[in-house]
Formats: structure tokens, sequence, C-alpha cells
């Protein structure tokens, strides 16, 4: 099928905060290049006339942008230097933070706040409302920004990715075409750069060919799930409050969140180390357990649920990263593996590996050469920035915790007094999905069937009602966007080996073992689908593949 082309200078796949940062600080050097040549101030030829393109497959900018959010603003401060009378919209200061250790009923506040948990100088924010406004200055800056364009197959020209491949509409769910029928267009790019998040598809193709898979260590997830509530009481702004324990046991890793924003909002959730081993392990229930402790209900009494979502979060830092550029290609964001798990924190290192990939590329634009041998510029750059410096020192941070909290509070310690280097270097770690045991290596307890919430539609909500408040809706007649690549082993394997686990991790009640004639069979729900990327991460048998669905569908965050 012949298919229209358009071709751009530089592609930014994903309007995370890596590629809007990137789009941005590339703008603004061209324009100071463009500048100093008309001025004569700079020998060379003008970069008139780039088109610099950002594709998102949400229904609008923001919508699938989920995080805490606390946000260090190191990272924003120095991309806003070259822009005048810009303040990103955080929502408060941070005015006081502490940790918690709770127990079934009680919370006990620890004397002193580790120092990555200190949060004093950071915002509270609405990552989406950040990302709304980074690509509104994006605009501004002669950047296109277009939602409801899914990137679904990386385009090349020999080994040299030389574009991406939008997804068509109109698709019945049987794969013909309907009236509305509408073929996804090929943008190529000179150079393209994957900023789609954690677990990004388009990364998934890339990484065997091209050889991009780290080589010391996997990439190691959590999954954070998330309400937002109205409170009923005034609340101050600017609280940020992390948990350790309840709901959790020693041997997950994770916690919850605390965060209060103005007009008496709290952003509250858990993260849970995809790396679990009880294969009936519920991160949604843990949210429904973690509302229900005293702690966290006084604060939310009277109050009112008003959104919700889930995302994964890739934690394995800088051992998990993989290769950084190829010949027409880099990789930016979550995407790279740019977080600090021990802060918590990405945003900021989102922000500046876009900004180290714009310098990158603004070099090869001016050389006119898009291969490895210049793009391999942004990984030289990213070991000269504090983005690698940060990163450094947590290097095996989350590797610690894999075997049970109370190692990994050890060898943090450890870690700490070495400077990250700790007893091992790097720390050995598995791929999460490879840990989770059988059922009869872990039979359910007494207490894990006392603990389950029983939904009271108040405090506590079942996953179709968490659902219907994350907005999500998708195109009901199309092909299912989970692809699973063996069916058998679901209704046979599976259901004996692990009791389908998917039924468990995923948020959002996707998949849905019901009886039919022959016995136990899987459900796909995937409209409900929130775009959280657990079930590709962690099904024991790596045979579910997610790939994007039609653009627009999947979660319509608001503030998230
Ligand atoms: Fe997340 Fe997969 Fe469930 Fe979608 S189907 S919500 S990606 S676990």
């Amino acid at each position: 099928m012949g298919r229209e082309q358009l071709a751009v200078d530089v592609l930014f796949v994903g309007a995370g905060p890596a590629s809007l940062g990137a789009a941005l600080h590339l703008s603004r050097l061209i324009r100071e290049h463009n500048e100093a040549v008309d001025l004569g101030r700079k020998s060379g030829r003008s970069l008139a006339d780039l088109t610099l393109l950002v594709i998102e497959k949400g229904k609008e900018i923001g919508s699938h942008a989920l995080s805490g959010a606390v946000i260090d603003p190191r990272a924003l401060d120095e991309l806003l230097e070259g822009f005048e009378d810009q303040e990103p919209p955080y929502d408060s200061a941070v005015t006081d933070d502490a940790l918690y250790f709770l127990t079934g009923n009680h919370a006990f506040r620890s004397p002193v706040t580790p120092p990555p948990l200190k949060n004093h100088g950071l915002y509270v924010a609405s990552l989406g409302k950040v990302i709304r406004w980074m690509a509104e200055l994006c605009e501004e800056n002669g950047v296109d920004v277009y939602p409801e364009f899914p990137g679904v197959k990386l385009l090349y020209e020999g080994n040299a990715v030389s574009g991406v491949r939008i997804g068509d509409k109109g698709i019945d769910r049987k794969g013909k075409r309907k009236g509305n029928f509408e073929s996804g267009i090929d943008v190529l790019a000179k150079v393209t750069v994957l900023g789609e998040g954690p677990r990004g598809s388009l990364l998934r193709q890339a990484e065997s060919r091209l050889k991009l898979s780290p080589k010391s260590a996997a990439q190691i997830y959590s999954i954070g799930v998330k309400e937002i509530w109205q409170a009923a009481a005034d609340i101050p702004a600017g609280q940020v409050y992390h948990t350790l324990g309840f709901p959790l046991g020693i041997q997950e890793f994770g916690g919850g969140f605390l965060y209060t924003r103005k007009e008496n909002l709290i952003d509250l959730g858990v993260v849970v180390g995809l790396d679990y081993q009880n294969p009936r392990l519920d991160p949604h229930r843990l949210l429904q357990q973690f509302k229900m402790h005293p702690f966290v209900r006084e604060m939310l009494e009277g109050g009112k649920a008003i959104s919700y979502g889930a995302k994964a979060i890739p934690e394995g830092g800088y051992y998990s990263m993989p290769r950084l550029f190829a010949d027409g290609l880099l990789i930016v964001g979550d995407s790279a593996g740019f977080l600090n798990g021990q802060r918590l924190k990405g945003i900021h290192l989102a922000i500046k590996s876009g900004m180290l990939a714009a310098e990158t590329i603004f070099e090869a634009l001016i050389q006119d050469n898009f291969s490895q041998s210049t793009l391999k510029g942004y990984a030289e750059r990213f070991e000269s920035s504090w983005a690698r410096e940060e990163l450094w020192k947590v290097r095996n941070f989350r590797q610690a915790y894999q075997k049970s909290f109370w190692s990994g509070i050890i060898h943090t310690g450890l870690q700490f007094l070495t400077r990250g280097r700790g007893v091992r270097d790097p720390f050995p770690i598995m791929a999460g999905h490879r840990r989770m045991r059988r059922l009869e290596e872990y039979p359910e307890t007494d207490d894990e069937q006392r603990s389950r919430p029983r939904f009271d539609s108040r405090l506590t909500f079942d996953k179709l009602t968490d659902v219907y408040l994350s907005d999500t809706a998708h195109e009901e007649d199309q092909p299912c966007h989970l692809k699973i690549l063996d069916l058998d082993i679901c209704h046979n394997r599976c259901t004996q080996e692990y009791g389908n686990p998917c039924q468990y991790f995923c948020p959002a009640h996707v998949y849905e073992m019901v009886t039919r004639q022959n016995g136990p069979a899987l459900q796909l729900n995937f409209s409900n689908c929130v775009h959280c990327k657990t079930c590709d991460i962690m099904d024991p048998y790596e045979i579910i593949v997610w790939t994007p669905p039609e653009g627009g569908g999947g979660p319509n965050y608001k503030n998230m």
C-alpha cells in the first residue's frame, strides 16, 4: 500500500518532558545560531526552514502524562535560560516533607527525613499541566506538535533509522477497513528521537535489530498507581509525605506517597516494584488498602476521588540504560531509563536528557551528518553532565532491594558510604517477571484473604470505577492492541502454574478469566487500558506485547 510521506528534519516521538525539552532547546539553539550568522558574528550556513515535529499518541497533549509529581527545577531552570519571562506552572513550593513508617494501624514519623527524600526547594506539580505549557512554548517557537499520532513502526534505510510509521485509523476488529479508514503516514526524519516513556514499543522493536540493550543489567520497573482526591477540609498545599511498610510486605519494594496541592487536592498513590514474587499481588488493591490505613483515611474522610491512573516507572538506573544512540536515532527520558529511583524523580533528568540530545542534534545539523559517529556525542555529553553524576551515585540502589527490604536498607547504607559502589558493583539484578513464584510455592494465606478490601465506593473502589475516573476510552471496533503470542499458554499452563497473574497486576481490569464451554478463557477488555505497560513487563512467559492502539485512545488524564 502506497503511503503518504511527510519529510521533517527532526522527529520526536512522545510528547513527554524529554521530547518537549529537546524540541524547545533545539529551537533555541537554531534561533541563536541563525541570528549570529545573520549578524555576521558566526560563520557557516544558516539553519533556516527546519521542521521539528513532536508526535503524541494521546487524544490531547498531556492526556497520557502521569507522575507524582514533585519536580526538581534544576533542568527546567536551565531550559528556560533561552526564553524570557517564562514561569513553569508549578502548583506550590514544598513546605513540609517527611517519611512515615506504617504498621497495620499506626504511623510513625521518622525523626529525620532521609536526604534523598528531602524536597525543600522543589515543587509539587501536575505533570499534565507542565507538559501542556511546554507544548505551547514549543509551538510558539516554531515546533509542530501533533496529538493522535501513534508511532507504530520504526522505518529504516539499511540499519539507519529513517523515521516512523503512524498507525492507521478506521480498521475494524477483524482487520478490515471501515468507511472512515485513514492510512497512517510515514514521517521521514534525519533524526528520530524516542521519548515514548517507559517500555516504549518502538524502542522494543529497535533493541534487537540495533543491539541497544544494556550490557550490564536488565531494566527493572515499578508500577505507580495513583488517585487524586478533593479533600473536604482545608489543607495546606506543598506537603510531601512518603511512607514505607503497610500495605507492602518486606519482600516487596515500594511505598506510598501523599502530596498536597492548592485547592485542597491530594495526590496519593503506591509504588510497587515489578519484581515481586506473589503471583496474586494486585497494585490497585494495594492502593485501596493504603487508603484504609487510619493515617491516610483521616486526610480523605469526607473528600472525593476525582481522578485515577497508573504508569510503569523505569528504576534500574545507570547500569540498565540502553545504548542511547544509533544511526539516525536517539533515546531520551523514561524510554532510556533517566530516572533516579532513590529520589523517586525523573522529570528533571528527562528534560536534561532532552537538552543533551538537542545539543547533539544541533551539531549533527551543522555537520549534516546524522550517523552514529555524530550522534554518539549525546552519550558523551551525558557522561560529563550532572545527570550522569546524579545517576552514578545511585547506580546500585534499586538492585539491592530485589532480595528484601532489609537487605536493601543495609546495602543502601554501604552504598552511601562508598559513593554508590557498595559491596558489589554492578550489583546483580534479574528481570522482574523472572522472580514471580508459582502458585504452589506461594499459597494464599489467611492474612492475605482477610486483607482484601471490600470496595465501599466512597473510600475504596473497584478497578472499573477507577478506570471511569481515568476517563479512558478507545474506539471499540479496532484490532486489540494487546498481542498475546500464545493463548494456549494463558488457558492452560499459566492458569495452573501462576493462576493468570495478569488479572491482578493489570490496574484496569483489562485481563479477565471467564469460563467458556471448553474451560477457562482469557477475555481482553482492551478499551479499559490505561497504557501503563505493566502487562508487557510482568507477564511471566513474556507473551504479552503492548502495541499502540488507534490514535487518541487511552486515558484522558487532566492534571495527573
Ligand atoms: Fe496496563 Fe497492560 Fe492493563 Fe493496559 S492492559 S492497563 S498496559 S497492564
